[in-house]
Parts: C-alpha cells; sequence; structure tokens
C-alpha cells in the first residue's frame, strides 16, 4: 500500500516553523509580516479559498491587508489596489486571487504587482527568475508539491518525471523545479497521444489536468510517487481529484490525497514567499531553506 503524501501534517509543521520565525522577529522589534489578499466577484469556491488563506495568516501572527471588490469592479480600481499595497510597507506579500469575472483580464493585473510582493510566484519576472534558477518567490502549488516529496522522502534527482498539465499556474512551473532538483521530465497536455504509455514512464508523476478522475491503475507505473493536484467538488458532495485513488494506492509506493494533499500545501507555500519577504525586508535570518525550490 502506498504511503500517503499528508500535505495537511506537513502544513501544520511549516506553520508551526513559521509562527516561531515570526515571534523572533518580533521580539527583535520588527512588525509582523503582511499579506493582502485581493479578490474580485463573487465566485464561491474563491471565497472558500481566501477565507482559508486568512485563516492560516492569523494562525501564524500574519496580518491581512486583503480587499474584497465588487464583480464589476474596473480594471483600473484593482490597479489602484494593487498600487497601494505595492506601496504600503505593512505588506510583504500580494496576491490576486484567480479567476478574475469576466471582463477583466489577468495579466496585466499580475504584472502591476511588485515582484518582490509577488506571494503567488505569478509575476512574469519571477516566472523568468525560476527559468534561470534565479531566487524568486516561486508558485505556490509546484512549491508545495516539491516540499512534499522531499519531506516523503521521494528523491526528484536521477528520476524519470512526468507532468499532466502544461499551465503557467502548475505544470510549467512545477517542470522547471523537477528539472532544477535533476529529474528528468516530460510534460504531457491535451494534445499528448498515448497518455498512458508516457504516464507509466515515470517513477514521479505529477497531476495536474483538472479532469476529475482522469488517471487510473493503466497510466500508473507500479512503484511510482504520484502526486495529485486537481481538486473538484463531485455531485454528491465532498472533493475528488485528478486520480482514481482507489485503483492507483495499491500500485503506487507514495499518493497525495485529495483533499489534504497539494491543497494545504499551497496555502503553506503562501505563507512562506510572505515570511521570506518580510526577512528579506527587515534584515532577518530564516531557516526556510529546505522549503524553497
Ligand atoms: P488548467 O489551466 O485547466 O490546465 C490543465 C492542463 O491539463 C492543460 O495544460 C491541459 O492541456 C492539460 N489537460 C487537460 N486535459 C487533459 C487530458 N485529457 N490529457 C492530458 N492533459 C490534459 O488547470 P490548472 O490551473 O493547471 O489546474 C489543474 C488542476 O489543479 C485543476 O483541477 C485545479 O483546480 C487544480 N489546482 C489545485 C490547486 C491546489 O492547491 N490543490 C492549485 C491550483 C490548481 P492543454 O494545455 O493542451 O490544454
Amino acid at each position: 500500500m502506498a504511503i500517503v503524501l499528508d500535505g495537511r501534517r506537513l502544513a501544520a509543521e511549516v506553520e508551526e516553523r513559521l509562527a516561531a520565525l515570526i515571534e523572533r522577529g518580533r521580539a527583535r522589534g520588527c512588525p509582523p509580516p503582511g499579506l493582502a489578499v485581493l479578490r474580485v466577484g463573487e465566485d464561491p469556491a474563491s471565497g472558500v479559498y481566501v477565507a482559508n488563506k486568512e485563516k492560516a495568516c492569523a494562525r501564524v501572527g500574519i496580518a491581512s491587508f486583503g480587499a474584497h471588490l465588487a464583480g464589476g469592479t474596473t480594471a483600473e480600481r484593482v490597479l489602484t489596489e494593487i498600487g497601494s499595497r505595492n506601496r504600503d510597507p505593512r505588506v510583504d506579500g500580494i496576491l490576486l486571487q484567480l479567476p478574475l469575472p469576466e471582463g477583466l483580464e489577468a495579466a496585466p493585473l499580475l504584472a502591476a504587482l511588485d515582484p518582490d510582493k509577488d506571494a503567488d510566484g505569478l509575476h512574469t519576472l519571477n516566472l523568468g527568475r525560476l527559468l534561470k534558477g534565479e531566487p524568486g518567490p516561486r508558485s505556490c502549488t509546484p512549491a508545495g508539491v516539491m516540499a512534499l516529496l522531499r519531506r516523503h522522502g521521494v528523491e526528484p534527482a536521477g528520476r524519470r518525471a512526468v507532468v499532466v498539465g502544461r499551465s503557467i499556474l502548475v505544470g510549467r512551473p512545477m517542470a522547471l523545479m523537477l528539472q532544477d532538483a535533476d529529474a528528468t521530465v516530460t510534460v504531457a497536455h491535451s494534445r499528448t497521444v498515448d497518455l498512458a504509455a508516457v504516464t507509466r514512464e515515470a517513477e514521479i508523476l505529477v497531476v495536474a489536468a483538472g479532469r476529475p478522475r482522469m488517471v487510473g491503475a493503466e497510466h500508473v507505473r507500479p512503484g511510482a510517487a504520484v502526486v495529485d493536484v486537481g481538486i473538484h467538488r463531485v455531485p454528491s458532495g465532498g472533493l475528488c481529484g485528478d486520480v482514481r485513488h482507489e485503483e492507483v494506492e495499491s500500485i503506487a509506493s507514495a499518493i497525495s490525497p485529495v483533499p489534504g494533499g497539494v491543497g494545504p500545501m499551497t496555502v503553506a507555500m503562501l505563507l512562506v514567499n510572505t515570511v521570506v519577504g518580510w526577512c528579506r525586508r527587515n534584515g532577518l535570518d530564516h531557516d526556510l531553506g529546505d522549503l524553497l525550490s
């Protein structure tokens, strides 16, 4: 039976470390770290995600400077909100919650973020830093996957890795991070022919296709570590991922659950990016190197 890549437990450990780090900085007279989550419109899933992020901030001692703007808000108004937080010294991280309502384009708004406060690692400069192997805030979901693998002793160096999905949010940065960790990486997507033949090559398989329960036993090499990034509401209530867990858990050596796998790690890495920025701005050392990809 596969070991569980337990994101909930690792996220709790990360939170403990962040809380201790923040306490030490506060004892030295530093202001608390600050995160601004900007939400536009009424996407119901986003409401849950933003609330989870703000609760996590409160648990570790990060102050929240977010805003919830109405669905019809103009791009100019969103730019004003971003600009004020770029200039606000209390704010160390800014996150624009996606998806945006129809009529608002994400790219120019993400481009307006101060790259050093880009808590989600999605600014073009930070994606370029990732590509070049330079330090900078990393995309939270793939960085969370890397931390999850490492924590459970799944070492990418020298292994065959396959990433299903090539989005800017997950698939592409995931492939770069695995490559940086010396895996040999293949990226599959909707035009890949014979997906199962490709994924069966993988010793590490990361699935971020956004297709409920798409990946089953026929896609998985015996002994592979399988990370399920997908998250979907099922009509009967509850959540499922992109992987059919009941089929894969008896074949894989390790598997991340949904919920409780990648989701909590995404939030934890958002906090990490914020706290690392806060340490830099306040001239504080940190011991978070093992979490940075
Ligand atoms: P996305 O932008 O829709 O990208 C999906 C990718 O999967 C695309 O590259 C697409 O290929 C590929 N794909 C779609 N159908 C496929 C198929 N049948 N075979 C192979 N590849 C296929 O989605 P995303 O933003 O990357 O998110 C992926 C999933 O992760 C979603 O379920 C999302 O909700 C979830 N997610 C979870 C977290 C978390 O914290 N747990 C965070 C972010 C995202 P093309 O490029 O050819 O279209």
